[in-house]
């Protein structure tokens, strides 16, 4: 393990960005922050992005291929979507929370797995660093621990900047991150031996941030009934619970908690045509909107609001459960920060487990 000096971390940001990498972390848009690239700019890790990480993977809009239908011989399908991901250069995306990271190895399942390969999403999977920054100070709606992560969960990352008082300890993780800095480290460190940016880091700092690690951790909210609610949600009655209608009364069906939900990753695929040519898009969906499963017949399996709230809940920790051997939440908080009518799921979970929330 090594150390650099926050405020070397924009030197650090110029030595990737000098070494071919296209750097992104977390920028503000109007009211929301997000990952996109910088260049230049200071650099302001929030406790977490609005916006997940999961868009620099799977955008919310992505065009697949494009067409042309003439109807002639010449008639032909371009792959310019593919190779336009294809094309996706080496970039490090830095400032990326545990729990983030964690929810890529969850989205690996769907996109990445043996059985299944998502081009589109592999490519940039496989073109990107993930540099985690360890929480040292997580919100009040975070319950990563209850889930089996935590705020210096490793999972996900190839690298951890761990927060000491003027600097940060460096762990690599994965070959990746290995080869990221074998790379760099020679460009950061410089020539001038008077002003070294890379120090080993010695036993007061690893001491250091380990009790900055045990402080961190103590601070989630670990009461969260986890198991209690998975184990109500695998019995054949838990379909028929009466505590749907109590649970689900409040939603709106807005959907903002599957939209930035880093785990959800349903979508729909369209043609947009103009003319005589056009392009096949994908878009995010959500089980929250009545349209998700109406058949052409216009028989809709989920009429209501309290089917499509169960199918959220039972997806995440029921149906991924079975089959991949994983819950589909990482405990973010990002949908009980906001939920336009505080809908939290921790209580959802409590409740359909029949337990209080502390
Ligand atoms: S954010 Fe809240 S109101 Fe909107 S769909 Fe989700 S649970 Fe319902
Ligand atoms: S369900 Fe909520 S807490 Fe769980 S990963 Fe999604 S946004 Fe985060």
């Amino acid at each position: 393990m090594f150390k650099i000096a926050k405020t070397d971390l924009d030197v650090f940001i110029d030595v990737l960005t000098r070494s071919s990498y296209e750097v992104l972390a977390p920028i503000e848009e109007g009211e929301t922050t997000k990952f996109g690239v910088v260049g230049g700019e200071k650099i302001k890790i929030p406790h977490l992005t609005t916006r997940p990480l999961k868009e620099l993977f799977f955008p919310q809009n992505e065009s697949l291929l494009s067409f042309d239908c003439l109807g002639t011989p010449d008639a032909s399908i371009d792959t310019s979507g593919l190779l336009a991901s294809d094309g996706i250069s080496p970039r490090v995306a830095l400032g990326v929370r545990p729990c983030d990271a964690r929810a890529l190895v969850l989205l690996d399942y769907v996109f990445a797995s043996k059985d299944y390969r998502d081009p589109y999403y592999t490519t940039r999977r496989e073109q990107t660093v993930i540099i985690t920054f360890a929480c040292p100070l997580p919100g009040i709606a975070c319950f990563c621990t209850s889930i089996g992560g935590g705020p210096y969960d490793e999972t996900g990352s190839d690298v951890i900047f761990m927060e000491l008082a003027d600097s940060y300890l460096v762990k690599t993780v994965s070959e990746k991150g290995k080869r990221l800095f074998l790379k760099v480290l020679p460009l950061l460190e410089g020539d001038s031996k008077e002003h070294k940016r890379v120090h080993e880091a010695d036993d007061a700092d690893i001491q250091a941030a380990r009790e900055v690690k045990a402080a961190s951790e103590q601070s989630v909210n670990a009461s969260v009934p986890i198991e209690a609610a998975v184990d109500a949600l695998g019995k054949a009655e838990a379909f028929s619970d009466l505590a749907w209608e109590e649970v689900h009364k409040k939603c709106l069906g807005c959907a903002v908690c599957t939209y930035l939900c880093p785990t959800c990753h349903c979508f729909d695929i369209g043609d947009e045509v103009t003319g005589v040519s056009g392009e096949r898009i994908r878009n995010w969906d959500s089980c929250m909107f009545p349209l998700f499963t109406l058949h052409a017949s216009g028989h809709n399996p989920r009429p209501s609001r309290k089917e499509r709230f169960r199918q959220r809940i039972m997806h995440k920790f029921n149906y991924f459960m079975e089959n991949n051997d994983c819950m589909a939440c990482v405990g973010c908080g990002r949908c009980v920060w906001n939920c336009p009518v505080n809908l939290d799921i921790r209580q959802v979970l409590a409740t359909l487990a029949r337990r209080e929330l502390v």
